[in-house]
C-alpha cells in the first residue's frame, strides 16, 4: 500500500483553512475519494508527494506543463527574469515578445491582451462581444467549461431557447438570463434559437474542442465543420464567435479545428482566449482577435479591463520559453506519446473487456467508460463513472498520476518517452481489471 500519512494531515490541515482543504475544487478528489497526494516536486514527467512517493503524471496541471515539469530552458528564463525584478507594474519588453508570438502564430489573432488567468480571458472576450454589438445574450454549450465566469457558470433550462439558470449558488438569475446553454454539436438547436432571438445574441462562446467533459471532437455535419457552422450562423445574425482555447491552444492547434490556413479566414473566430500553455506553468490568460474588436479596450476605447500583474515578466518569460520549446520535434513527441498511451490504455480496457471509447482532438485525449461515442455532455455523463474510479484507484496505487474525474482530459508532454510509457503499460492490465 503507498503511504499517504503525510498528505492525509497535511489534507486535515488544509481543511481547517482552506474550504474543503483546496483552491480548486476537482484538487479535492471529491469524485473519486480518498487523500490527495500533497505534491512537493515535479521534474519531466515526474511527480513526487510529501510521503516520498513518485508518480507518472498525466494531468500536467491541467495543461500548462507541455514540456514537462521544471524544463530547464523554463526554469532558467523564469529565474533570469527574478533576477531582474518581480513585478512592475509597467509595459516590458516579454509581454510585446510573448504577444508577438502568439500573433504570429493564431492568423485570426491580431491583437492580444494578457491577463492572470483563463477565467479573466473569458469574461474580458464576453465584455468585448457585448460592447461591439450592444447586445446582451451569449449562448453556450452544455458541457463546455470557459472558468468560473459569473455568466459562463450557467446550466440548460428547461428547453433549448429558454434563457438559463444559475450554474452556481451566488450566480444572480438576472444574469444567468442573458445566458442560453445549447447541447453540444446540435446545430439545429443553434439554427432554432438564432432564428427565434439572433438579434438579441452578442456572442457564441465554444471550446475549440470540448475538453471540460472530456474529450467531444466539433463533427461536421452535413459536411460543414460545427466550428464553422458557429461562425457562419453568428455572423449572418451580426453576433460573434469567440473560441475558447484555453485548454486546447498550442496543444490542440486552433489553426488544425478551424481549417484556416490563411487563405480563408471567412470563418474565423472573431475572439480567442488562451491560458496554460502560453504562461508555462505560471499564471497566464490572455484574449485576442480581430484588432477592430480589441481596439474597443480602455484606454483608446470605452471597455475596461486592467489588471495589476498582468503582462507579469515572470509570467511571459516562462510562457515564451514554453513557446520556443514547441517547435515540430516537440509536437511530434506529443503526438507519439498521445497515440502511443491511448494504444495501451484500449490494449489493457479492450484484454480486461472494460466498455471504453477514446477519443481524441489533436495530441488531447480522454478516455470515457462507455462503449458508444460521446458526442454531448449527457452522453458524457452516461458513462461508468464507478469504473472509471475504481481504474483511478489502482492506477494511482501504482504510481500514476490520473485526473481525478472521469470528465477529464488526459495530458501528455514531451517528458513522456518510452521508458515512462513503459512504466504507465506495466500498470495498466492490473488497473484495467480493477475496473472490469
Ligand atoms: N476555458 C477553458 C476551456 C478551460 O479549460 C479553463 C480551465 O480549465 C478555463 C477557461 C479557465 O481557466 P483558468 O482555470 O485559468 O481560470
Amino acid at each position: 500500500m503507498t503511504s499517504t500519512t503525510t498528505s492525509a494531515d497535511l489534507f486535515a490541515r488544509a481543511q481547517q483553512v482552506i474550504p474543503s482543504g483546496v483552491n480548486s475544487p476537482v484538487r479535492a478528489f471529491g469524485s473519486v475519494g480518498g487523500t490527495p497526494p500533497f505534491l512537493t516536486e515535479a521534474k519531466g514527467a515526474l511527480l513526487h508527494d510529501a510521503d516520498g512517493n513518485e508518480y507518472v503524471d498525466l494531468v500536467g496541471s491541467w495543461g500548462p506543463m507541455i514540456l514537462g515539469h521544471a524544463n530547464e530552458q523554463v526554469v532558467e528564463a523564469v529565474r533570469a527574469a527574478a533576477g531582474r525584478g518581480l513585478s512592475f507594474g509597467a509595459p516590458q519588453p516579454g509581454e510585446v515578445t510573448l504577444a508577438e508570438e502568439v500573433v504570429r502564430r493564431i492568423g485570426p489573432v491580431e491583437q492580444l491582451r494578457l491577463v492572470n488567468s483563463g477565467t479573466e480571458a473569458t469574461m474580458s472576450a464576453l465584455r468585448v462581444a457585448r460592447a461591439a454589438t450592444g447586445r446582451d445574450v451569449v449562448v453556450k454549450f452544455a458541457g463546455c467549461y470557459h472558468g468560473h465566469v459569473d455568466a459562463l457558470l450557467a446550466e440548460a433550462g428547461s428547453g433549448v431557447a429558454t434563457f438559463a439558470m444559475p450554474g452556481s449558488a451566488g450566480v444572480t438569475a438576472a444574469t444567468a438570463r442573458d445566458t442560453v446553454v445549447l447541447p453540444y454539436g446540435d446545430s439545429e438547436a443553434v439554427a432554432a434559437l438564432f432564428a427565434e432571438r439572433g438579434g438579441e445574441i452578442a456572442a457564441i462562446i465554444t471550446e475549440a474542442a470540448p475538453a471540460n467533459m472530456g474529450v467531444v471532437p466539433p463533427l461536421a455535419q452535413d459536411g460543414v465543420g460545427f466550428n464553422r457552422f458557429l461562425s457562419e450562423t453568428a455572423h449572418a445574425a451580426g453576433a460573434l464567435l469567440i473560441s475558447d482555447e484555453v485548454l486546447t491552444g498550442f496543444r490542440a492547434s486552433a489553426e488544425g479545428h478551424y481549417g484556416i490556413d490563411g487563405a480563408d479566414r471567412s470563418w474565423a473566430p472573431d475572439l480567442m482566449t488562451f491560458g496554460k500553455v502560453i504562461g508555462g506553468g505560471l499564471p497566464v490568460g490572455a484574449f485576442g482577435g480581430r484588432a477592430d474588436l480589441m481596439g474597443l479596450l480602455a484606454p483608446a476605447g470605452p471597455v475596461y479591463q486592467a489588471g495589476t500583474l498582468s503582462g507579469n515578466p515572470l509570467a511571459t518569460a516562462a510562457g515564451l520559453a514554453t513557446l520556443e520549446g514547441l517547435d515540430a520535434a516537440a509536437y511530434d513527441t506529443l503526438g507519439r506519446a498521445s497515440s502511443t498511451l491511448q494504444q495501451l490504455v484500449a490494449d489493457a480496457l479492450t484484454t480486461a473487456g472494460v466498455p471504453h471509447v477514446i477519443q481524441t482532438a489533436g495530441t488531447l485525449f480522454s478516455v470515457f467508460f462507455r462503449e458508444q461515442p460521446v458526442t454531448t455532455y449527457e452522453d458524457a455523463k452516461a458513462q461508468d463513472t464507478a469504473a472509471f474510479t475504481r481504474f483511478f484507484h489502482a492506477m494511482l496505487e501504482g504510481g500514476v498520476y490520473l485526473p481525478p474525474s472521469a470528465f477529464e482530459a488526459w495530458f501528455v508532454s514531451t517528458a513522456h518517452s518510452d521508458e515512462v510509457l513503459d512504466r504507465i503499460a506495466a500498470v495498466l492490465p492490473a488497473a484495467a481489471k480493477a475496473a472490469a
